[in-house]
């Protein structure tokens, strides 16, 4: 099977080529050129696509992946809020992902973002270096015996549960489905989770019910001098509203490793360039916003169980095996 690989990075190529030995089957052709509609034709002769949480898998651009001929995409992360697995599904291409390959990965990235966020390391350490060793601006809140409210309790959200309990924290959850896993987690309505929440991390995928889960009345429900943080998707935030609600004073801390616009921006240096939208420059321009770049995945032991699983999904294809991580709706 011959796989075209998109939106290459060196660390793509590294984990992956690892791998290539033990799978004689399947070739890679990495390129840097990232899916869209105008490199969708560039699969022309490959049976499987690659492609990331930054990729354009709308209707247009599956349209022409099934024009020249592709019949698997392989995508390389857990979220597929970027695919349309309709037209994916009307075309008979199968869609397969990689579920839960480092939820520590996720959840530890939330909590240094909290951390971070309510701390002020990234300004401490700045200050340092430049030998102000004075404490101004630096003033944080403990989250001992606080409570942790978790949105979204799967795979993340359990490991999230865990390293917040960890922290002393009384931690309650909103999530549609419950889940008995972990005895400590208090399971409340998203009211309620909202109102009592000293630390909300979000942890739900990105769907119709929860686009812009949080908003204007959301945040008015929250607890004044929350910390807020968001590693799951960008969209879950009506980011205008959150600027309201930062300029309102609302929010301690705000910690984000997605935000709504990123998908131009992310994994790419556009140090030299003029960006032309100003949702993530107004964003950063509040003291008490720290972000992050969709880094939450990057992890060593995430890339190595990422290129694994998204190798077995193209051998289980070609075996004619069961496709136990196909996303079918
Ligand atoms: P998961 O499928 O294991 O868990 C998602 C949970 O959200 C489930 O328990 C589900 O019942 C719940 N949920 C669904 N709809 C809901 C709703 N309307 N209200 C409340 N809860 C709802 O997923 P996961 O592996 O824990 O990943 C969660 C999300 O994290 C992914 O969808 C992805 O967007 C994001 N993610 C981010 C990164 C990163 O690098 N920042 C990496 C991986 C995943």
């Amino acid at each position: 099977m011959k796989i075209l690989f998109y939106g290459t990075k060196n660390y793509d190529e590294q984990f992956f080529e690892k791998l290539l030995p033990e799978f004689p089957d399947i070739k890679i052709k990495f390129i840097e050129a990232n899916i869209h509609e105008e490199t969708a034709s560039l699969a022309n002769g490959y049976e499987a696509i690659c492609a990331f949480v930054n990729a354009d898998l709308g209707a247009p651009v599956i349209e022409e992946l099934h024009q020249q001929g592709v019949k698997l995409i392989l995508m390389r992360c857990a979220g597929y809020n970027n695919v349309d697995l309709k037209t994916a599904h009307k075309y008979g291409i199968k869609v397969l992902r990689v579920p839960g390959y480092s939820p520590e990965a996720v959840a530890e990235h939330a909590m240094a973002l909290a951390l971070t966020a309510n701390r002020h390391t990234h300004k401490a350490y700045i200050k340092c270096r430049e030998n102000n060793f004075t404490l101004s601006g630096l003033m944080g809140v403990n989250l001992y015996k606080k409570t942790a409210g978790i949105i979204g309790t799967g795979k993340i959200g359990q490991a999230m549960a865990r390293i917040c309990k960890g922290f002393g924290m009384r931690v309650i959850a909103y999530d549609l489905f419950p889940n008995k896993n972990l005895d400590f987690l208090e399971y409340v309505s998203l009211d309620e989770l909202l109102a009592t929440s000293d630390l909300i991390s979000l942890h739900c995928p990105l769907t119709d019910e929860t686009k812009h889960i949080i908003n204007e009345k959301t945040i008015a429900q929250m607890k004044d001098g929350v910390i807020l943080v968001n590693t799951s998707r960008g969209g879950l935030i009506k980011t205008e509203d959150l600027i309201s609600g930062i300029r309102d004073h609302k929010f301690f801390a705000v910690g984000l490793d997605v935000y709504e616009e990123e998908s131009d921006y992310v994994f790419e240096d556009l140090s030299e360039s003029i960006m032309q939208t100003s949702l993530i420059q107004r964003l950063l321009s509040f003291p008490n916003v720290t972000m992050t770049s969709h880094q939450g995945f990057f992890t060593e032991e995430a890339l190595t169980n990422i290129a694994e699983t998204t190798m077995e999904n193209a051998q289980a294809y070609i075996n004619g095996d069961e496709l136990k991580n196909e996303v079918l709706s």
